[in-house]
């Protein structure tokens, strides 16, 4: 990376965590590789852009006194931005099927966030039918910023900031600010994880050092999915996340990898391009254990029903290079993993594939449309290598 790059290179949080994971993986994220979205993330974004519509609301001309409009409203943002987020999570390379029943679930959550700006403002546990004008015009009172971007001065560290919050006192003065993550994920258990901890403080503390005239400033971890609170509590991250800028310089070379359970084990999109998890799991004695299992494989055989005879590899060598076991399986390819699968082949793509999170528990591998299926092409340590030879 040239200086003028890395200059303006800005670590986020969600950069942070993938580098301390696994540096490979945070380099391949950097590599311009076909992006990839799931379900989660678009509901994500469509409950918080609906929250952010709500924050918005135009009330001009609205009686003080009104109940009855925030349902439809409700439903009518949600709507609109689960719409837009449909298409471009088709418009995503990477993507599994679309499932339109999840909408019930984007409802229960946006409600979780509607209860939670409730709590803020002192009226918990009041169903949005009975909340009035009035009361929603005190709540845009409190918010200070909404989607907004965090940046220090220097440009090197930054975040997006989903909710900015005024505390205030019995005398209605500003006590504090307070920033509110919006979560829709698993509502933790206990307390807040490592990673969602540091990036709330991370929000605080790019916030101080912007703000040198500020009030006490918290960050919360807003779980809409409870609807819970998790306040993140701890010393400045600032020359932690200084530090770690210094290092993310990406280079040319691909960065070291930490192959493991915790890491290829759990959820890595970039698995296509990466030999170890596949020499990890050879050397571990786990490759294609679980009733989840990520493989790389020949396609002997293909119908248009999507029933195909599939070869297992293993590694031959630490970069990844194919080597075909004589184990051939049945399987059946699905949803977009069928679909996947017949744009490589009519392009004429011959080599190995990588299937991802294929579910191994019957006797005919299912080859689901939650499943990646692309063309395996590891990249080597010292760089791009041709495998094909
Ligand atoms: S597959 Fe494992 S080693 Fe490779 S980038 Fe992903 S997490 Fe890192």
């Amino acid at each position: 990376m040239s200086e003028q790059e890395k200059r303006q290179f800005s670590l986020s949080p969600s950069a942070w965590n993938r580098w301390e994971a696994c540096p490979r993986q945070y380099w391949l994220s950097r590599q311009k590789l076909p992006r990839k979205t799931g379900m989660a993330a678009a509901l994500g974004t469509a409950v918080h852009a609906s929250i952010e519509d709500l924050v918005a609301v135009d009330l001009t001309g609205k009686e003080a006194s009104e109940a009855g409009w925030l349902p439809s409203e409700m439903e009518r943002v949600l709507r609109a931005r689960w719409e837009e987020e449909k298409v471009s999570f088709h418009a995503t390379p990477r993507h599994p099927d679309w499932k339109e029943d999840k909408f019930g679930n984007a409802r229960k959550q946006q409600l979780g966030g509607v209860e939670l700006l409730l709590r803020h403002a002192g009226a918990p546990a009041l169903h949005p039918s009975v909340v009035s004008v009035a009361l929603w015009r005190r709540i845009q009172s409190l918010v200070i910023a909404c989607e907004g971007e965090l940046r220090t001065t220097d440009g090197r560290l930054m975040g997006r900031l989903d909710l900015l919050l005024a505390d205030v006192d019995g005398d209605g003065k500003v006590s504090g600010w307070k920033v509110a993550d919006l979560k829709t994920g698993r509502t933790p258990d206990g307390k807040l994880s490592e990673t969602v901890r540091r990036q709330l403080l991370l929000y605080r503390d790019i916030l101080l050092s912007n703000n040198t005239d500020h009030p006490p400033v918290s960050a919360e971890g807003w779980y809409t999915d409870g609807p819970k609170v998790y306040v993140a509590e701890g010393d400045s991250v600032l020359e932690q996340a200084y530090a770690a800028w210094q290092e993310m310089d990406v280079t040319e070379i691909p960065m070291k990898p930490t192959p493991g359970e915790d890491t290829c084990g759990g959820f890595c999109d970039w698995k296509a391009w990466c030999p170890h998890w596949w020499t990890w799991r050879k050397d571990s004695g786990k490759l294609h254990a679980g009733n989840f299992a990520d493989a790389v494989v020949l396609v002997e055989n293909f119908e248009p029903s999507g029933a195909a005879v599939i070869e297992l590899c293993e590694p031959a060598d630490e970069a990844g290079r194919p080597q075909p076991t004589g184990v051939a399986l049945a399987a059946i390819f699905e949803g977009n993993a069928k679909i996947a699968l017949e744009k490589l082949l009519t392009d004429g793509y011959q080599g190995a594939v990588f299937i991802g999170g294929v579910m191994t528990s019957g006797r005919v591998w299912r080859i689901g449309g939650w499943c990646d299926v692309l063309p395996w092409s590891p990249i080597a340590d010292h760089g791009d290598e041709d495998l094909t030879s």
